[in-house]
């Protein structure tokens, strides 16, 4: 009998093979007493297994192939950089010394400390950070207990085409598990945000988190299907749907292959339309990837990240260096820079050196242009390196969550400041470089008329969009299942967004998750939307459906979907929408 369990798809691809289940039980770690003369002895052997762990970390590091995604190797330094933090191994020392206790338990008390703190903080970026502490205090104990590495940390290729069924996933152990040729996997806990999610999309693995008590279902070596789009894992399958899955995993990597012929091809609808397709950039590493897919330029380069896992932000040179080497890497080709959008679920080192304090709505507080307005001088920094960057390639500026005039007009001002500072400094930047905003608030959308009149683009952020317009925080689970890009509301400000670019004449582009959808790819041309900005994966498949598109032959009631009652009229005109025009 074919029994079915549901999580969370969140990273596409089929997947058949046999399970393999880990158990990543805590070592048990109990109190002793050490005598007076031992202490320092116990010292060294807490200190040896920080260093052993910090080995086996640099290891792991040095195995990653070069033409890995860059997230891998920050990953593995994010738990690099913990082994060096005072709490980690300067904290569990007093301990020992204070206490008299063993290493393992000093350990453990302090990891508990940590983990409390990260507790009262209704922060997921914090909850993330949290998981990465118990990582790094799992190995440490392993070692200090004398456990065996991780049967999955031994590359032996035992796990070949095995299916991992876990509680949780460490990104460690996901980078050595691709190495092993794993063929998916499904885990207990985690999220869509979640490090190991992240990786797991980017080096292409199909992975199903949330399924609640896999571990007791599954037996080890029991064949299994896993369906990372739909969320489903199918154990004990009949021969049928065998079969029916066997011809979807041909299907899909027949499609995944065939997608390379587009590569060369422009992008234009089958009736000549122009369109651009321009990618998502977080780091100066991505634009390797950015490149060979094939993009036009970047759409979006999300600069919080180089504010992320430090303890001070980046100074002037720093940024300059990094936004130099991205435009200079992308040949010529626009990159679109946005001004850091720090603050809600992208904090900075718990927001010590914004002095951000944790609030009951953070989406809904100081965060994006908002936050770079209330720190002029790290704003000020940024302004200067991106405009010095414009030196060397052609660069555009973009301000996140404009949701006043006031901002927008601050915004530009101190850009204005900051281009005379360069002047009278003699430093070079493009004198014409491009300002827009992003419209991913309600309030901005309904009135981009009046910002159009001070831009020269706009760029809609759909994920942020359908936040504010529907009241869904975008990383609640619990509430999810209402984002629905197709609302009425959303479509009608994404239409009234358009039509202002078109009357002042200026460019609109989508850089939300919605446009790297290929579903609504069709809808979107038809509403006239000319550049489209996703992350790289998905450039191939959207311009796909665009070249394959006659814009003459869509539905002549396309538009109506923007009046549709509810999610079934709305799904069933966006069918008939995608299935036209062939
Ligand atoms: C958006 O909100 O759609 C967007 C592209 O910005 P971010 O996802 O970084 O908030
Ligand atoms: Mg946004």
């Amino acid at each position: 009998m074919t029994l079915e369990l549901q999580g969370i798809g969140v990273s596409r691809g089929i997947a058949m093979g046999r399970a393999h289940i880990l158990f990543h039980n805590q070592p048990d770690v109990r109190e002793y007493l050490i005598p007076a003369f031992a202490i320092e002895q116990e010292v060294d052997r807490f200190l040896d297994a920080i260093e052993q762990a910090r080995q086996q970390l640099k290891s792991i590091r040095n195995h990653i192939p070069a033409n890995a995604p860059s997230d891998i190797t920050s990953f593995i330094d994010t738990h690099l950089l913990m082994l060096s933090d005072s709490s980690l191994n300067k904290i569990p020392v007093e301990m020992i010394r204070q206490r008299r206790c063993n290493a393992e338990w000093a350990l453990q008390l302090q990891r508990d400390a940590l983990i409390n703190v990260f507790n009262e903080m209704d922060d997921p970026y914090l909850r993330t950070r949290r998981d990465d502490v118990d990582h790094v205090v799992t190995r440490i104990h392993r070692i200090l207990t004398d456990q065996e590495v991780a049967e999955h940390e031994i590359p032996d290729g035992r796990l070949k085409g095995h299916i991992i069924i876990a509680e949780d996933l460490t990104p460690a152990d996901t980078v050595l598990m691709q190495h092993q040729g794993i063929a998916a996997f499904v885990t207990e806990h985690g999220g869509a945000t979640s490090h190991t999610t992240i990786l797991a999309r980017s080096l292409g693995i199909p992975a199903i988190v949330g399924v609640e008590s896999v571990r007791r279902y599954v037996q080890d070596n029991e064949p299994l299907i896993v369906d990372g789009e739909t969320g489903i894992m199918l154990m004990g399958a009949d021969e049928r749907t065998q079969n029916e899955y066997e011809g979807r995993l041909i299907a899909f990597r027949e499609h995944i292959s065939s997608l390379s012929r587009y590569k060369s091809q422009p992008t234009k609808t089958r009736d000549g339309k122009a369109i651009t397709l321009l990618a998502n950039a977080e780091l100066p590493e991505d634009v390797t990837t950015i490149s060979a897919a094939g993009a036009q330029g970047i759409g979006l380069y999300r600069t919080e990240f180089l504010y992320m896992n430090r303890l001070s932000p980046p100074e002037e040179e720093e940024q300059l260096a990094a936004y130099r080497d991205v435009v200079e890497g992308m040949n010529n080709q626009p990159v679109t820079i946005r001004t850091f959008d720090l603050g809600a679920d992208k904090t900075v080192d718990g927001g010590r050196h914004l002095n951000q304090t944790v609030v009951t709505n953070p989406a809904l507080g100081l965060r994006a242009i908002r936050l770079c307005l209330s720190q002029p001088n790290m704003f000020r920094t940024q302004l200067r390196a991106i405009l010095r960057a414009s030196a060397y390639g052609k660069i555009k500026i973009m301000f996140p969550m404009i949701s006043t005039m006031n901002e927008l007009l601050q915004a530009k001002n101190m850009l204005e400041q900051c281009k005379h500072q360069l002047d009278n400094e003699h430093l070079e930047y493009d004198h014409h470089i491009e300002v827009g905003a992003m419209i991913e608030i309600p309030a901005s959308a309904v009135c981009a008329e009046l910002f159009a009149q001070h831009v020269d683009f706009f760029s809609i952020g759909t994920n942020d969009l359908i936040q504010y317009t529907l009241a869904i925080d975008r990383i609640n689970d619990h509430v999810n299942y209402l984002y629905d890009p197709l609302h009425p509301a959303v479509l009608r400000l994404i239409h009234i967004t358009l039509e202002a670019g078109k009357r002042h004449n200026i460019d609109v582009s989508m850089c939300g998750e919605m446009a790297g959808d290929p579903k609504y790819t069709r809808l979107l041309l038809a509403m006239g939307l000319e550049h489209f900005s996703m992350h790289p994966n998905a450039i191939l498949e959207v311009k796909q459906v665009i070249n394959e598109t006659m814009l003459d032959e869509l539905p002549s009631n396309t538009l109506e979907i923007m009046n549709a009652a509810d999610i079934v009229e709305a799904d069933a005109l966006l069918e008939l929408i995608n299935g036209s025009s062939n």
